[in-house]
């Protein structure tokens, strides 16, 4: 048996004909394989009529009703005919119009579109004279096309497909030609990539019954079925492909960094850290420990709660790779926090950091910074210094791995707070020059389970739930934009925390008040922006607060007086941007009015408020990050939202969400539920043709469990597939490198 038979490769225009293969083509399907994986958006019922007051102005729709009257007449002003027909879906009507230069031209309408004939209508949704109407319309006429008196009732109860379609190509003509296609196809020529023994086992069909039950069934179970199996497949054939890539990386060689014995760096570090490890932190320390140990890369993902002390962990296993003789580079996804990195490894290192220095440590390396924005000659010490060695932690952003970047000996790489660090970059590192290093991938927050499993399915996983103990934990409140007494105290407590001698942050949606709605920062840092859905037409149309113009409210504010407001954005020099975290957290500025660049990671112990103004336009995520930048060292944390978001819509949700809890994977699990399909994976995986068509993350955990429980013994027990030859070759095919851009785009 081939894996891919010649049919499924056969261009369609000697199948269906040349005009509808055109225009199929023009939906980026090419090929009979294409065609049958062209699966209908929805079902329509044959009884059931569309209810026309949800048809909304401009939207393409496909409209199921039934003809109530139609007249023609002639045009005296411009010549010609005119047909109007309405159609009712028994409560209201819509107008559909048809024009002609003769009436003889309306004649088969006419005919056609007789009252009491239900059909289905597309076409795109236009307005005349206040009422809605269909200019235009393509139809098809229920039970038409059939003479047989039998099969007339039969072909009146089936379901009717409703494909993705375009004005040149309405859905029935794709369901004609899918049928079509489908009717010369055997089981031979649709080899099912999922094993029969797994579809028995989970009760599924097999790929020609579900392909027929999707695009021709007789009744809603058939369609259902088909979608249930379709959609297992889809999880299948991506569950497999990460196994796949787990086995690549277990047969593959790295350099063992075992832990040493007796004197160390590492058990240096141990001794001066001046607090105990969480029971977290320990546990997978020594999961880190393990793997770096191994001759094979590590591939672990540490996923954290804020707060949960991450930095620590990657610290030590960056020195256990050191005291090995190896080197790590940790990459931040900003140089704001790689800057920041920078100094706090070399404040929790302290003379250990400080390697050929007077009163450095007996034993000790040397911690370098390279960004872009450094000065030449900085920037040439650290690539030296990296080159020869001599450093033996590199901290950067994600230039750290461009081919001009030498190490002399890299060992891990640590990939902080980091969504973006996908499939192709792990490959890239893998693959570069030489053995590859181990990997550690971290966190900004938690995130559900699902998600991980689809989007960091080819890593290990490890959880830091537990916070250090003895945080003193953060209160949340919700503040009305509209209650001026609420306001005042806001500022009023933020006077008090200063006094107190702690810091605050007051985070804007955007830079200067002539920006557009969004921020800009959060955009140009790689983040994600705040969210521009339900808040944008539930909130009263005042202008967002904007970073620059709050920064000199208050700084004004009579309440505030003599308090060093600072400000930091997107738009700064790097070295600006600096300068000002730096006098931040040195506490020459008390109060730092910023965008979501203090989102991730930041981390200056005294800081105890987060003031959030425009709450309502971020992520819940997002939220989550900002606030986890307060209460982080002795006194509680604070954090206020403030927030117009009118009761009862998406970002109220959010605002209010975030008030109630803490917990960063019931956060999660919420912000998965509010956010739209596309915005997961990626918009790239969301329409057209990626390889996930049926399959949710959202929705269908349960099937991705399912598929990963089933796929994984089957790629241990043969890595290569060679028992498997259509799996591999669906691994190919909806795998390759352009697809699998979805699951970088997280
Ligand atoms: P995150 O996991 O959010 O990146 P960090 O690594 O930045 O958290 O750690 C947050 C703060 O907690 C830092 O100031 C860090 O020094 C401190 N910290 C880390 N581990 C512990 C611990 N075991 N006990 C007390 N404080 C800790
Ligand atoms: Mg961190």
């Amino acid at each position: 048996m081939t894996a891919q038979p010649d049919r499924l490769l056969e261009p369609l225009d000697r199948v269906v004909g040349k005009r509808t293969a055109e225009a199929l083509d023009a939906l980026g399907v090419r090929t009979v394989g294409d065609l049958v994986r062209h699966y209908p958006r929805r079902y329509a019922e044959p009884g059931r009529l569309t209810d026309l007051s949800e048809l909304a102005l401009g939207e393409h729709v496909a409209v199921m009703a039934q003809v109530r009257q139609a007249t023609v007449r002639t045009m005296r002003s411009r010549g010609g005919s005119l047909m109007q027909v309405s159609v009712t879906d028994g409560t209201r009507d819509l107008q559909l119009t048809f024009f002609a230069k003769r009436s003889g031209a309306l004649r088969s309408h006419e005919h056609r579109l007789r009252p009491g004939k239900v059909a289905l209508f597309t076409g795109t949704v236009g307005e005349y004279r206040g009422a809605l109407q269909l200019t235009h319309p393509d139809y098809q006429v229920i039970g038409e096309d059939v003479d047989d008196e039998a099969a007339v009732l039969v072909e009146a109860t089936r379901p009717i497909p409703i494909y993705p379609s375009s004005a040149a190509l309405p859905t029935w003509r794709i369901q004609r030609a899918v049928r079509t296609v489908l009717d010369t196809l055997t089981e031979a020529d649709l080899p099912d990539p999922v094993p029969a023994e797994i579809l028995e086992h989970r009760g599924l069909v097999s790929l020609h019954e579900a392909l027929r039950g999707v695009h021709a069934p007789f009744a809603d179970l058939d369609w259902r079925r088909g979608q249930d199996r379709l959609r297992y497949e889809e999880a299948f054939v991506l569950q497999a492909a990460l196994a796949r890539r787990r086995a690549v990386v277990a047969a593959e060689h790295a350099v063992a960094r075992p832990r040493r014995d007796g004197p160390s760096l590492l058990a240096d570090f141990d001794a001066r850290l001046p607090f105990a490890l969480t029971p977290g932190q320990v546990e997978v320390g020594e999961q880190v420990g393990t793997d770096l140990e191994r001759p094979q890369p590590m591939q672990r993902l540490l996923q954290g709660e804020v707060g949960s002390g991450k930095t620590v962990v990657a610290l030590r296993a960056m020195l256990q790779v050191v005291d090995a003789g190896g080197q790590a580079a940790l990459l931040a996804p900003t140089e704001v926090l790689a800057a920041q990195h920078l100094r706090s490894l070399r404040a929790l290192l302290g003379p250990l950091a400080e390697e050929g220095l007077l009163g450095g440590a007996e034993r000790a390396t040397r911690v370098v910074l390279l960004t872009g924005s450094q000065s030449t000659a900085a920037r040439r010490e650290a690539l030296l210094d990296a080159a020869s060695g001599r450093a033996g932690i590199v901290v950067g952003t994600h230039a750290l791995l461009s081919p001009s970047v030498q190490f002399a000996e890299l060992g891990l790489v640590v990939v902080d707070e980091q969504h973006r660090f996908g499939v192709e970059q792990r490959d890239a590192l893998r693959t570069r020059a030489g053995v590859p290093p181990h990997l550690l991938v971290m966190t900004a927050t938690p995130i559900p389970r699902t998600v991980a499993m689809t989007v960091f399915g080819d890593l290990e996983t490890s959880m830091l739930l537990d916070v250090p103990a003895g945080r003193p934990g953060i209160t949340t409140h919700v503040v009305p934009a509209d209650n001026e007494a609420w306001l005042t105290r806001t500022w009023q407590r933020v006077r008090e925390e200063v006094d107190a001698g702690h810091r605050v942050y007051v985070v804007c949606p955007r830079i200067s008040p002539d920006d557009p709605a969004e921020g800009g920062a959060a955009a140009e840092e790689g983040w994600e922006p705040a969210r521009e859905d339900d808040g944008g037409a539930a909130r009263p149309a005042t202008p967002l607060r904007a970073v620059l113009e709050v920064a000199e409210e208050l700084a004004a504010m009579p309440d505030l007086a003599g308090i060093e407001v600072g400000v930091l954005h997107g738009r700064m020099p790097p070295a600006e941007k600096d300068e000002a975290m730096a006098r931040f957290s040195s506490g020459q500025l008390q109060v730092l009015v910023a965008t979501t660049v203090v989102e991730v990671g930041v981390d200056v112990p005294e800081a105890t408020v987060m003031v959030i103004l425009d709450a309502d336009r971020f992520g819940l995520s997002q939220l989550h990050q900002l606030r986890g930048r307060v209460g982080r060292g002795r006194a509680p944390g604070l954090c206020l939202l403030v927030s117009a978001a009118a009761e009862g819509t998406d970002a109220a949700t959010r605002v209010r969400t975030l008030a109630e809890t803490t917990d960063g994977f019931r956060l999660a699990g919420v912000d998965l539920e509010l956010r739209r399909e596309g915005d997961v994976l990626g918009a790239s995986q969301s329409g057209g043709r990626s390889s996930l068509r049926l399959l949710r993350v959202v929705r269908h955990g349960d099937v991705i469990a399912e598929a990963r429980q089933d796929a994984t013994p089957l790629v241990v027990a043969d890595p290569d597939l060679s028992r498997w030859p259509v799996l591999r070759e669906a691994i190919g095919t909806w795998l390759d490198p352009r697809r699998e851009e979805f699951l970088d785009r997280a």
